[in-house]
């Protein structure tokens, strides 16, 4: 194996180094000579919003995931402001994150595999030439070359982040009167800042948090990263789920991404938005579990009494759990249809009550031991 190293992307590096450069030491530096005020905070935060979400939304889940279907006005919003952002384009980008969920952790097929650490996964990755033989390679993306606002957008890429990363930031300089300060908040910091955010998810979104649905890849639900990115922190359930256009899918879980598709979805601007079965769900949840307490017994050395006690309470909480997503689908299909006659329809209320007793029981059995051994 060659021990040479991909030569340098040194175009990469000097956007890393002046946008680090200028929102870290020129920006602060400015802001106490001349000083910055509520406009320009104001359009950080929406810029920074525009983009990150046109990258969460648009490049990752419409695109590289077809979780749901946006409309031309939609697509071409997301396509301006993913330029904006200044991740390539949304088929390069969408092609690279395909392979990274179909060989997620592999040292060499994995474009920013977290198994060589957390400064490669990061940015190391776009440092150097890793992916040269296979840079222009869009076959895992057939379908987005169908798709003719991203071709556009492909094709347009250079002029298209030129026009929004000077353009945007001088004419607001120019409407507040300060096109320096404009240029270095909206510009750098937010470029700056908006790109870090966005490499965490493929950084610290592999390293911290917790693995509550599967440990067979290295990706973590982790709420405070859910914070920075617009809802993308849920990764661990992402890589398992991948199709499903929710990361975060307790609805106490901060996901603002899911929550810009939905609102898309009442206006029109979005439709057919998939969604995971919760039973598929809550099976994987409690899988974990089982799985984890099995760690935990075999470490202890404990009795195998204890681990088929366990195994058969996990089969009796999925059964249970069967049962009540069954019903729960059933009862909301004639209610839908309005089939049955309503003493037939209050037969079924009375079974699916039972049945989420029997499931809330379960569950609580469930959880108690759980508690003790995972
Ligand atoms: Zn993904
Ligand atoms: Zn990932």
């Amino acid at each position: 194996m060659s021990t040479q190293r991909p030569p340098l992307l040194w175009l990469n590096i000097f956007v890393f180094v002046t946008s680090l450069v200028l929102a870290v030491i020129v920006t602060p530096w400015y802001a106490y000579n001349y000083g910055l005020g509520w406009a320009h905070l104001v359009w950080f935060i929406i810029a920074f919003s525009f983009t990150n979400l046109s990258i969460t939304a648009g490049y990752h889940r419409l695109w590289s995931h077809k979780t749901y279907q946006a409309s031309p006005l939609l697509r071409g919003i997301f396509a301006i402001g993913g330029a904006f952002s200044m991740q390539n384009s949304a088929l390069h980008w969408s092609s690279d994150h395909r392979e990274h969920h179909k060989h997620v952790d592999h040292d060499t097929k994995d474009p920013y595999s977290a198994s060589r650490g957390f400064w490669y996964s990061h940015i190391g990755w776009m440092l150097r030439d890793y992916n040269q033989a296979t840079y222009s390679d869009y076959k895992n993306c057939r379908d987005l070359k169908k798709d003719n606002i991203v071709q556009w957008q492909h094709k347009y890429y250079v002029p298209l982040t030129l026009v929004t990363n000077f353009g945007i930031p001088i004419a607001l300089g120019v409407i507040h009167q300060d096109i320096i300060g404009m240029f270095l908040v909206v510009g750098a910091v937010r470029l700056f800042l908006s790109h870090h955010t966005t490499f965490f998810i493929n950084s610290l979104a592999h390293i911290w948090g917790k693995q509550t649905f599967t440990d067979k890849n290295s990706a973590r639900d982790n709420g405070v990263l859910a914070f920075f990115t617009f809802g993308e922190g849920y990764h661990n359930f992402h890589h398992l789920f991948e199709n499903d256009y929710r990361n975060g899918i307790d609805w106490w879980h901060y996901d603002p991404t899911k929550w810009l598709i939905k609102a898309c979805s009442w206006v029109g601007l979005a439709e057919k938005l998939r969604t995971t079965p919760q039973l598929k769900i809550e099976k994987a949840r409690a899988a974990m579990l089982l799985h984890k307490a099995h760690l935990k017994l075999n470490a202890m050395d404990a009795c195998p009494t204890l681990k088929t006690k366990l195994e058969q309470e996990f089969d009796t909480l999925i059964a249970s759990m069967s049962d009540y997503y069954d019903s729960k689908k059933q009862l909301l299909q004639n209610k839908k249809q309005q089939v049955v006659e309503s003493y037939e329809m209050s037969l079924l209320v009375l079974r699916h009550q039972q049945l989420k007793q029997q499931f809330e029981i379960q569950k609580q059995l469930w959880q108690s031991s759980i508690k003790r051994y995972a």
